[in-house]
């Protein structure tokens, strides 16, 4: 995931050794998620079940061995190539503690950075609704009444996509 021009100050100077260090050695090359290896194209079923040709089997979005889908494959499957990226596990891209840190596929990264980029983006709409109360009057007024009160989900730790994986 490209680092945004703002936050670039928060990474550590050697992040891209130390990326490259999570990546491919203490990872060595696969997502620490789901194993998915690095720059191979994948088969794989969309729902995290992908075929692992080093191995010859199936795995499922945790990296853990299955049963042959009984589906159609040809059907259901496609090829998908994979790169890692190195992810902060917190969110947090000033705290580069190894342990926050995972290789992450682009399949586990988004849904690991799904529920975090939800609230962001609800908060951001917030300010700017509160920003607009401040200095144009009552916001849903001027379209603004698509931002609903703060939803269950980001009061608590709720993680609504990992059961999915
Ligand atoms: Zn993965």
């Amino acid at each position: 995931m490209p680092i945004r021009p703002e936050h670039v100050f928060l990474y550590p100077i050697d992040w891209a050794q130390l990326s490259h260090q999570i990546r491919f050695v203490r990872a060595g090359g696969h997502c620490e998620h789901c194993g998915r290896p690095h720059r191979q194209k994948v088969f794989h079923l969309g729902d995290g079940r992908w075929w692992d040709r080093n191995r010859q089997c199936w795995r499922n979005g945790r990296g853990r061995r299955v049963q042959r889908p009984t589906e159609n494959i040809l059907l259901q499957g496609r090829w998908t190539p994979v790169v890692l990226a190195c992810a902060h596990l917190n969110h947090d891209p000033s705290d580069s503690a190894l342990h926050q840190l995972a290789a992450l596929c682009q399949r586990c990264h988004m849904l690991h950075d799904g529920p975090e980029h939800r609230r962001r983006r609800w908060m951001n709409a917030h300010y700017r609704r509160a920003l607009g109360d401040l200095f144009y009057g009552p916001y849903p007024k001027l379209g603004g009444d698509w931002i609903t009160p703060t939803p269950l989900s980001m009061l608590d730790d709720h993680r609504s996509g990992t059961s999915s994986r």
